[in-house]
């Protein structure tokens, strides 16, 4: 069987409910759907969720949230109207929410109603028993999954049967209602796909599958027909992000593929993510980069012999809410690459590891940094000599790099004003 979770964008509206009805009965294998809150049905649009949460602040403030929750039971009874049900299926519950809202119940709970509306209203709709993800999700007190709710779930599911269940929220340690972090019903569904033994695990989304490069950068860039597990860490930290990180573990543990694809182009087979690939004919799965870095190099003469000295420059940073998100390592000296969050950060840095022991620490010019990732990296020649040769044709000078670190990417800083030279050189020479 499958598990299918169904993002905000294929449940905007009725329009787009019917062609999840539709991909749903075209299989008897997606016997568990997990859905998000309806999302944006244009650009300018407003999530529900979004106007759940300036409902709970508006509350908390003391404020009437009157208009902002009549443009939710707007939006939520016209989706009844518009699927041939009827438009006051919800009134009861939206009453109920409403008056929990201006109780006081918190940001969790009111993020958390878009999703549970939205189970509710499409188990009538598609004919599905609806789990309420309160009874069989659970959240540790940091907001991570707990494994107990593999076992809760599990013992939900009957074969034969259908279910629909809310993404987004479960219960923590005390049963009170607690969200994951946005976007994750995506997290939902690698639960519920672990819990049910799933064959596959369908993430249903508005785009088909992954593709090789930004398609706002780049023209047309091949899309990618299967990609491991390694190689979506390894290009979610350089910017590519389609999918929920927490949403990886779960399934990965238990073996299971990830199938993104498109709900408004069914037929499209999407992006398969596994935990292992041939790489023969497709050696570069993704190119991806980011800008705004600040180089802090540090040196130390003897460093192997302060086992905790990057450790203690790490916490220090991340206790000021920076991030090293990559770091190049050389004898004596350790280079962080720490994302740049406002004007004065040169400043911010140097005082907070000003208490560090060390022979130099300097704060070079911001840089960017791009990856090519693949499965290829480590197995085939010829790919970092295509990269290299493709930046030393631009005389674009090439700062930090790091090949094979991960196996399976070739991380590469340079000039923040070469970036997109950079880029389009890497991507012509291996497209
Ligand atoms: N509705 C939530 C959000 O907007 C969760 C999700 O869609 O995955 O972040």
């Amino acid at each position: 069987m499958y598990v299918c979770k169904f993002g905000g964008s294929s449940l905007a509206d009725s329009a787009q409910i019917k062609k999840v009805k539709a991909i749903i009965e075209s299989s008897s294998e997606r016997s568990v759907v997990v859905v998000s809150a309806p999302g944006k049905r244009s650009s300018d649009d407003i999530k529900i969720t979004d106007l759940l949460y300036s409902c709970e602040q508006a509350a908390a403030k003391g404020e009437s949230m009157d208009s902002l929750f009549a443009g939710i039971e707007g939006r939520f009874n016209g989706i009844c109207s518009g699927l041939g049900l009827d438009p006051g299926e919800l009134t009861g519950e939206l009453e109920e929410i409403r008056k929990n809202i201006s109780a006081g119940y918190g940001p969790d709970y009111a993020a958390s109603r878009g999703e549970y509306l939205s189970a509710k209203l499409l188990s009538t709709y598609f004919d599905m028993i609806f789990i309420d993800a309160q009874e069989v999700i659970r959240l540790t007190a940091d907001g991570r999954v707990d494994p107990q709710s593999y076992i809760l779930l599990k013992d939900r599911i009957a074969d034969g049967n259908r279910y629909i269940i809310p993404g987004f929220y479960g219960a923590d340690p005390e049963g009170k209602v607690k969200t994951f972090s946005r976007g994750g019903s995506d997290i939902t569904g690698a639960i519920a796909a672990r819990a049910a033994g799933a064959e596959m695990y369908e993430n249903w989304t508005d785009v088909s599958g992954l593709l090789m490069a930004d398609p706002r950068v780049f023209d047309n860039p091949p899309g990618i027909r299967e990609i491991t597990y390694r190689e979506i860490r390894e290009l979610a930290v350089l910017g590519a992000n389609v999918f929920h990180e927490e949403a990886i573990a779960p399934v990965k543990d238990a073996g299971i593929p990830i199938n993104i694809r498109n709900t408004n182009d069914p037929d499209a087979e999407g992006t398969v993510i596994l935990e292992s690939r041939i790489p023969e004919n497709v050696p570069v799965a993704g190119i991806s980069g980011k800008n705004g870095y600040l180089p802090v190099h540090v040196e130390k003469f003897m460093l192997g012999r302060y086992p905790n000295f990057n450790s203690g420059i790490l916490n220090s940073l991340k206790s000021a809410g920076l991030s090293a998100d990559f770091i190049f390592f050389g004898n004596d000296s350790i280079t962080y690459l720490v994302k740049q969050s406002g004007d004065d950060d040169v400043n911010r840095i140097r005082e907070i590891l000003s208490g560090v022991s060390c022979d130099r620490l300097e704060i070079e010019s911001p840089a960017a940094v791009f990856g090519v990732v693949g499965e290829g990296i480590g197995s085939r020649a010829g790919i970092g000599a295509a990269v290299f040769t493709a930046l030393a044709g631009k005389d674009i000078n090439i700062r930090f790099t790091s090949y094979g670190g991960s196996r399976v990417s070739l991380l590469i800083g340079i000039d923040e004003s070469d970036y997109t030279d950079a880029m389009n050189a890497v991507y012509s020479a291996l497209k």
